[in-house]
C-alpha cells in the first residue's frame, strides 16, 4: 500500500481496522471477475483483452469517449473474456463490430488509466481529478468503490451491507458517475450528498 499508509495514518480511524477493510474491499470488489467488458473501437485497433477493463470502476473508454460494454448488444448475454479474445458471441455477434454510445467526458477512465500504467495520455482539466491523481490508485479506487455503494444503496433501496455483499450493478455507469462527480467540486459537493443521504427517509432513497 505504500503511501496510503501515511494517507489513512492522518485520519482520525483506527489504522489496523481501516488497513484490513481497505484491502479485504479491495480484493473483492476491485477486479471484475463474474462479467467482463470491452470498448468494441479498442477491439476493433487491435484484438486482445486490455487489463485495465477488469477494473470495477472503469465504466468509459477514455481513448474513444463510450461507454465500455459488459452485455453482447444482439442477444444481451454476459461478456467473457474468451467472447473478447475470439471476438465472438455465441450468437453470432462480432463484438468490435458493436455500436457505441459516446460520453460527455471519460476523464476518470483517463486517469485511472494514467495512474495504472504511469503514463501521460492527454491533460486532465477538473482540478479535483488532478487532486485525485495524487493519490495511490488502491485508495482512488477504495474511495470510489465506497461511495458508489452508498450510492447504489440509495438508488436501489438496498440496505446498505458494507463491503460485505457483492452485487454486480454497483458497478453501473450511473453509479459509478455520481461517486465520481462527488470530487468534481470538492468539498461541497461531498457535503451536499452526506446532507441528502442523510435527510433520505430509509426507504425512499431510490427516487435518488
Ligand atoms: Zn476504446
Ligand atoms: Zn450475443
Amino acid at each position: 500500500m505504500g503511501g496510503n499508509e501515511q494517507l489513512i495514518k492522518g485520519l482520525p480511524l483506527n489504522f489496523d481496522n481501516i488497513k484490513k477493510n481497505v484491502k479485504q474491499a479491495l480484493d473483492k470488489f476491485a477486479l471484475r471477475i463474474v462479467r467482463k467488458q470491452f470498448c468494441p473501437l479498442c477491439l476493433c485497433e487491435r484484438l486482445y483483452y486490455r487489463k485495465h477493463w477488469d477494473i470495477s470502476i472503469f465504466t468509459r473508454c477514455h481513448i474513444h469517449n463510450c461507454y465500455l460494454l459488459s452485455t453482447c448488444t444482439k442477444c444481451n448475454s454476459k461478456i467473457t473474456f474468451n467472447k473478447v479474445i475470439l471476438n465472438n458471441c455465441e450468437c453470432g455477434n462480432k463484438l468490435s463490430t458493436s455500436s457505441t454510445t459516446n460520453v460527455e467526458n471519460s476523464d476518470l477512465s483517463k486517469l485511472l488509466f494514467q495512474k495504472l500504467y504511469q503514463m501521460e495520455t492527454s491533460k486532465i482539466e477538473n482540478e479535483c481529478l488532478i487532486k485525485l491523481q495524487q493519490l495511490d490508485i488502491d485508495l482512488i479506487i477504495f474511495l470510489i468503490l465506497f461511495l458508489s455503494f452508498k450510492i447504489s444503496s440509495q438508488l436501489y433501496n438496498l440496505n446498505f451491507a458494507g463491503f460485505h455483499s457483492s452485487i454486480d450493478y454497483i458497478y453501473n455507469d450511473q453509479v459509478i458517475s455520481e461517486a465520481s462527480s462527488i470530487f468534481l467540486n470538492w468539498p461541497h459537493s461531498f457535503y451536499t450528498f452526506l446532507n441528502e443521504f442523510k435527510q433520505k427517509p430509509k426507504n425512499n432513497r431510490q427516487t435518488g
